[in-house]
């Protein structure tokens, strides 16, 4: 180790929702490991981005203590509506057919990322305004970070990369779509039903979000640029166009941007002393609400391992074993969400008929349509 370079048990890159979640899953592990987390950003983020949680990530996050802050500002989904535009087939699942209170929550990124960040401040050192430059998967981890023009390296048994995706080797699929979000307003408000509706365009979902609508409609980047550019009662009458009235007249929109998609999964060979997690191992298109709810159960086993192997952690048996504990869930996510997109997300005769059937299906098999809901809000192991 060279004398001036910093260290600690367990390096995080990227303060984000993962990153800031595994320091928080880590803050009890007995003996104590020293965490170090470094995100870039100065201050949290304000972006507007709606996230669905799934029951299971809502009851991991209780688990991590910052359920109690995040609760008032999300909003309950007990309903979830799917269809397909100009086309016959539509299914709805219900909370009440699972007993459960919701089958997940609506909560704004920005909000989720600032309370995880501020949680994770409290147990680990976070350290924010340091961007890494560059990582390196050797014994021990190396990691290079910027800070006001000077470059300073750390060194670790465990690197944990939670940077979203962008330093890594990744497999990618570029969707050429864009998902538009904005916050909607609309008369009735929203309640706690949720829309998902596949649309020649492709996928609309509309979650309601403190009385609003949260809007993620996936079009190609030309139309996502000219419905960012419009003016509100345009774009209003656009999207009442593209949706129809189920969900209510739209009256208003805040908060328009637009996210390229892509599919991307790193590479799946184990690196010594280095592990991926959250977006950086895969990121999936949001047609599904899936992205976050697998980073969390990435979170978890990540924190599982550590409890029960600590003395092992970083050697490549350990993340190998790491690897192998989270490929399945994550191939059938990649897997799901890919598939949906590709089905959905065209306007052949014969496959509208298909989809249609498999929704009508869903809708008419309750165990069918119970195993579905249980999987889409706690996870594989619903
Ligand atoms: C439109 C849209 C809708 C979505 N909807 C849902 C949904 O309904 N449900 C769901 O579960 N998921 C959803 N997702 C996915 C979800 O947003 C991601 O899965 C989640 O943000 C992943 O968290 P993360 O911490 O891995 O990455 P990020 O949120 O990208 O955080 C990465 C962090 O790393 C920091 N960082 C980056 N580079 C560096 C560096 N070089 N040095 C230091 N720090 C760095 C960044 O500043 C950031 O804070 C959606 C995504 C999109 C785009």
């Amino acid at each position: 180790m060279s004398a001036a370079a910093e260290s600690a048990d367990v390096v995080i890159v990227g303060g984000g929702p993962a990153g800031s979640a595994l320091a928080l899953a880590l803050a009890d592990t007995v003996p104590p490991l020293r965490v170090m987390v470094l995100e870039a950003r100065t201050a949290a983020s304000n972006e507007y981005r709606p996230l669905a949680l799934s029951r299971g990530s809502s009851l991991f996050l209780q688990r991590l203590g910052v359920w109690p802050q995040l609760s008032a500002a999300a909003t309950p989904i007990r309903r979830i509506h799917v269809s397909q535009r100009g086309r016959f087939g539509r299914s709805q699942l219900e909370a009440a057919e699972l007993d459960v209170p919701a089958l997940g929550y609506v909560i704004d990124y920005g909000l989720l990322s600032a309370t995880l960040a501020r949680a994770a401040a409290q147990v680990s050192e976070y350290r924010s305004g340091l961007r890494v430059a560059g990582w390196a998967a050797v014994e021990p981890a190396q990691v290079s970070v910027e800070r006001d023009g000077a470059t300073q390296q750390v060194e670790t048994s465990l690197l944990v990369i939670a940077d979203g995706g962008g330093m890594a080797d990744a497999e990618t699929v570029d969707y050429g779509q864009c998902a538009l979000t904005a916050r909607v307003a609309c008369d009735p408000p929203a309640a706690d039903i949720a829309y998902e509706r596949f649309t020649p365009e492709g996928p609309l979902a509309l979650l309601p979000d403190r009385g609003q609508w949260a809007l993620v409609w996936t079009v190609a980047p030309a139309r996502a640029q000219q419905l960012c550019g419009l003016d509100e009662t345009d774009f209003c009458a656009a999207l009442q166009q593209a949706f129809g009235h189920r969900a209510g007249c739209f009256t208003g929109v805040s908060h328009r941007a637009s996210h390229p998609l892509q599919l991307r999964r790193s590479a799946r060979q184990p690196l010594p002393h280095t592990v991926l997690i959250g977006n950086a191992a895969q990121t999936l298109h949001p047609v599904a609400g899936q992205g976050f709810n697998l980073a969390l159960r990435d979170v978890s086993e990540l924190a599982r391992q550590l409890l029960e192997a600590p003395q092992a952690a970083g050697s490549l048996d350990w993340t190998a074993r790491y690897l192998a504990a989270r490929e399945s869930d994550r191939s059938r996510m990649a897997g799901f969400t890919h598939g949906l997109v590709r089905l959905f997300s065209n306007d052949i005769a014969p496959l509208g008929v298909a989809r249609g059937a498999a929704l009508s299906l869903l809708g008419s098999l309750p165990p069918l349509k119970r195993w579905f809901a249980r999987r889409m809000s706690l996870g594989p192991h619903g």
